[in-house]
């Protein structure tokens, strides 16, 4: 099965994509943690990643389809994946697609949680990380059962820190510029599952797991 998921910054894609992953015993493939990874191996592409990041840039569409291909070409890829962040364009999408023609499979479905820029600005603000694990919480959406404390290590929880109120508008605006296109692309391509993001996450994973299964 190969996934992709989308939806703006603070839709809950990332924990979507995890749930996801599990069911399918597919691999999660975030561009964050990806981005994280070539940076600590330090190598030619994590040292250009390094220099557009530092600059404050987005990161060219180029640099970021050789190092999400880099990870798709690994073993543990070949029985399935989802990726979530990727693609964020639609230069990336076409990229995309060529390397999954070289490695001879196809989309199975693209998800899209589809939640509103306003809910999506509120929610953002009340979201949680553990520091140690790397679980995520919501206090709307999907709260911890001890309030402030991780489900799954019992660390303290704190407050993303990307998610203060500029950074929060700035990710949104390139969102609806360069990735909101991708909705269309895929919907032409008649594999868009279009969910809705607003609901708890139990809901949202029972719309996503019809769609994929229809
Ligand atoms: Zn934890």
């Amino acid at each position: 099965m190969f996934l992709i998921i989308m939806g703006p910054p603070g839709s809950g894609k990332g924990t979507q994509a995890k749930l996801l992953a599990e069911k399918y015993q597919i691999s999660h493939i975030s561009s964050g943690d990806i981005f994280r990874q070539a940076m600590e191996i330090n190598d030619e592409l994590g040292k250009e990643l390094q220099l557009a990041i530092n600059k404050g840039q987005l990161v060219p569409d180029e640099l970021t389809n050789k190092i999400v291909e880099r990870r798709l070409l690994k073993d543990d890829c070949h029985k399935g994946f989802i990726l979530d962040g990727y693609p964020r364009t639609i230069g990336q999408a076409d990229a995309l697609g060529l390397l999954l023609d070289k490695l001879g499979c196809e989309l199975t479905k693209v998800i899209n949680l589809d939640v509103d820029s306003n809910i999506i600005i509120g929610r953002l603000k009340k979201r949680l990380l553990c520091k140690q694990c790397g679980a995520s919480f919501n206090l709307i959406t999907n709260p911890p059962r001890n309030e402030g404390f991780c489900d799954s290590c019992k660390a303290y929880l704190s407050v993303r820190e990307d998610d203060n109120d500029k950074t929060v508008v700035d990710r949104i605006n390139i969102y609806e510029e360069k990735t909101k296109p991708l909705i269309e692309y895929y919907n032409k391509k008649k594999i868009l599952c279009n969910i809705k993001g607003d609901v708890d996450v139990k809901d949202a994973t029972k719309a996503i797991l019809a769609c994929i299964e229809r």
